[in-house]
């Protein structure tokens, strides 16, 4: 259990974190009091060791003058004089006897097995004695005089060893403290910094959980990854929602929509059955059948292609395509179905427009507003297409001097499955408008319509110029 508990803590990121944060500490700390204490000791040691070198070329030159008495004069004055820096001054000859020494007074009594000790100690080697219970630390160097006597100074360096002692227990008592501090920052901080992390984990369980996505994770505005991270979530979360939503509202519509054509189909199966074989009648079944399913095909795929559109999943091969042409080509292949309603079709672009499209799919678009324009203008009616720049857009409307549409069903014929006043008493699906809007605002353009019952309607859509 305990066992257990201590693995989840430790795979606690923060954690995990703030741990790593106080090893970073601790050793660039150590790292730096190696450094700065090898700099400051070998500093303090070098400059013993020149002072050490520059007493004895004063006592080689005192020596070299008048001897050993010339030599002692000299120590006796400095001692007089309060020199205490050096502790030892001794000559000794080739037999290593012994011939001159001064040694400081508190040195007195000392055994001579520890004087040995600093005689034979090779030079700037540390060695330590004790007198009179205290520990001292003593440094020598030395020197060959000319006449093959040896100059030896001895320096007590007890200080110097003390101050980098205290030096390295002063950082140990620092280290440890200021350890826990970091650990206990870099919780703080890590634990501040995951908190988005947390919102999105609880949003995530509860969308889980409850099945509903309508939740966002709260942002802040330090604009890091992490807000990134959320603010993306939150918009994957929104654009599910939205393919969601017009999944849902496509299922309602086929299911609503498939109802009477299913059933007429059924009926007209059910008829031919009942007519004891007569080969007009199934005939007429069949037929009757054949152009039920069409229907229905047809439905299912400008339905599929509306929800694809407005939720943004439909690809779309855009490119560069001259419209004024593509209007041009299409109103020739309606011009047929125009010229048998009497209607007459005039078209108005400038010679080249360019945009960037699916072609097919404004193929579609004006197509669909064409054979709308074509189907509510009676005969001997005027149809006009006219194509307009007004800044970055490009604008294409279809005017007709048709039906025109009651106020009362303006704001609905973009509805999918809406069918007009006049809709009821001409085939359609009431989708080809809803088509034409979900398309246009897939190019990122807009549609717009102006319409008076008895005049007349202007159907136009706007896309943003190449
Ligand atoms: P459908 O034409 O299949 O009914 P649409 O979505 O194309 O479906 O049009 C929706 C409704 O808008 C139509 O039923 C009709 O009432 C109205 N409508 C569309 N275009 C025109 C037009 N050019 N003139 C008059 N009414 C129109």
């Amino acid at each position: 259990m305990f066992l257990r508990h201590l693995k989840k803590i430790k795979e606690k990121i923060n954690l995990r974190l703030a741990a790593l944060y106080a090893i970073i500490f601790v050793l660039s700390s150590v790292l730096l009091f190696i450094l700065i204490y090898f700099f400051l000791s070998s500093a303090l040691r070098k400059e013993d060791q020149t002072s050490m070198h520059l007493k004895l070329l004063e006592l080689w030159a005192s020596y070299e003058t008048g001897g050993i008495e010339t030599l002692g004069r000299q120590v006796t004055v400095e001692k007089i004089m309060g020199e205490k820096r050096f502790s030892l001054i001794r000559v000794a000859d080739r037999m290593k006897n012994t011939i001159f020494l001064i040694l400081p007074d508190s040195w007195r009594g000392i055994p001579t097995s520890q004087l040995q000790r600093i005689y034979t100690s090779p030079n700037h080697t540390l060695v330590k004695i004790q007198i009179n219970g205290i520990q001292f630390y003593i440094e020598t160097a030395s020197l060959n005089l000319p006449d093959g006597n040896k100059l030896q100074v001895g320096m007590n360096v007890t200080g110097r060893i003390h101050a980098l002692q205290r030096f390295r227990e002063i950082f140990m008592l620092i280290i440890i403290p200021f350890t826990l501090i970091c650990f206990v920052a870099g919780m703080v901080l890590a634990s501040r910094s995951f908190q988005p992390l947390r919102r999105l984990a609880s949003v995530v369980r509860k969308i889980i959980e409850t099945g509903k996505i309508e939740d966002r994770i709260l942002t802040t505005d330090r604009g890091n990854e992490l807000d990134e991270l959320v603010r993306l979530f939150n918009r994957m979360l929104e654009r599910i929602e939205r393919l969601v939503e017009a999944m849902r509202g496509a299922l309602d519509s086929v299911a609503h929509e498939l109802r009477t054509p299913l059933t007429r189909l059924r009926g007209s199966a059910e008829a031919a059955l009942q007519s004891s074989n007569d080969p007009e009648t199934l005939a007429n079944a069949l037929e009757e059948s054949i152009e039920e399913s069409e229907n229905i095909l047809a439905m299912l795929n400008t339905l599929m292609d509306i929800s694809e559109a407005e939720t943004g999943v439909m690809k779309l091969d855009r490119q560069i395509i001259d419209i004024a042409s593509v209007i041009s080509d299409i109103t020739e292949l309606y011009r047929y179905i125009a010229d048998e309603k009497k209607l007459i079709l005039s078209v108005d672009t400038p010679p080249e427009l360019y945009i960037k499209a699916d072609v097919s799919r404004i193929r579609q678009v004006i197509a669909n507003l064409l054979e709308n324009a074509i189907k509510y203008t009676p005969h001997k009616g005027h149809i006009k297409i006219n194509v307009s720049t007004d800044g970055p857009q490009v604008t294409v409307v279809v005017k007709d001097t048709g039906l025109g549409i009651p106020e009362s069903d303006l704001n609905n014929i973009w509805d999918r499955h809406y069918r007009g006043l006049h809709g009821h008493s001409h085939h359609g699906l009431g989708l080809g408008l809803s088509f034409v809007k979900a398309i246009v605002e897939a190019h990122n353009g807009s549609v717009h319509v102006h319409s008076r019952p008895g005049q007349g309607s202007e159907f136009s859509f706007s896309l943003p110029l190449q």
